[in-house]
């Protein structure tokens, strides 16, 4: 059995976690008028480079939630994934599975419509999204811009750029 520890120490260790935490940054942001810069690897919204997909389709076996379609695309040779969102996990099976690495992850989050079609994203869709265009109420904070590893966000406040 575990020592219980002594009357002093259980005292004290709650005003420790308060003094401790009460001197940290805090973590809360004034969503969606502040956003953070997007973690390294988060999984969020998918594009697509039809100049490198062969259309071989790896990508639609993959994905475990059959949110990957696949359509032609006027003058293209082949047929392209579109996904659904309304039932990807974000889980990046696809993207891992394309032997071409014409998958990609972003670390935009904010995918939502008015109706389930506004989930399903056609090919020609999976692009870079300007995260204004996602959130407008948010168009002076943040920028877009294109980086070796795809695009990244970068929100200024008052004081400029984070
Ligand atoms: S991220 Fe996962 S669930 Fe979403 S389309 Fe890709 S494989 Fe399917
Ligand atoms: S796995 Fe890659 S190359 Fe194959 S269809 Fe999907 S995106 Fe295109």
């Amino acid at each position: 059995m575990s020592k219980r520890p002594n009357f002093l120490v259980r005292v004290l260790k709650p005003f420790y976690h308060v003094a401790r935490h009460a001197l940290k940054q805090p973590v809360t942001h004034k969503y969606p008028f502040e956003r953070i810069k997007g973690f390294r690897r988060t999984r969020g919204y998918i594009t697509l480079n039809m100049e490198t997909c062969i259309g071989c389709g790896a990508c639609g076996y993959a994905c475990p939630d059959e949110a990957i379609y696949f359509f032609p695309v006027e003058g293209r040779r082949f047929t392209y994934p579109g996904i659904d969102y309304g039932k990807c996990s974000f889980c990046g099976l696809c993207v891992e599975a394309c032997p071409t690495s014409s998958l990609a992850h972003t670390d935009l989050v904010e995918l939502a419509g008015d109706k389930y079609s506004d989930l399903v994203f056609m090919p020609t869709e999976l692009k870079p999204i300007d995260v204004k265009d996602v959130l407008p109420e948010v168009r002076r904070f943040l920028i877009t811009v294109m980086t070796d590893d795809g695009p990244k966000y970068i929100v200024y406040t008052e004081g400029g750029e984070e």
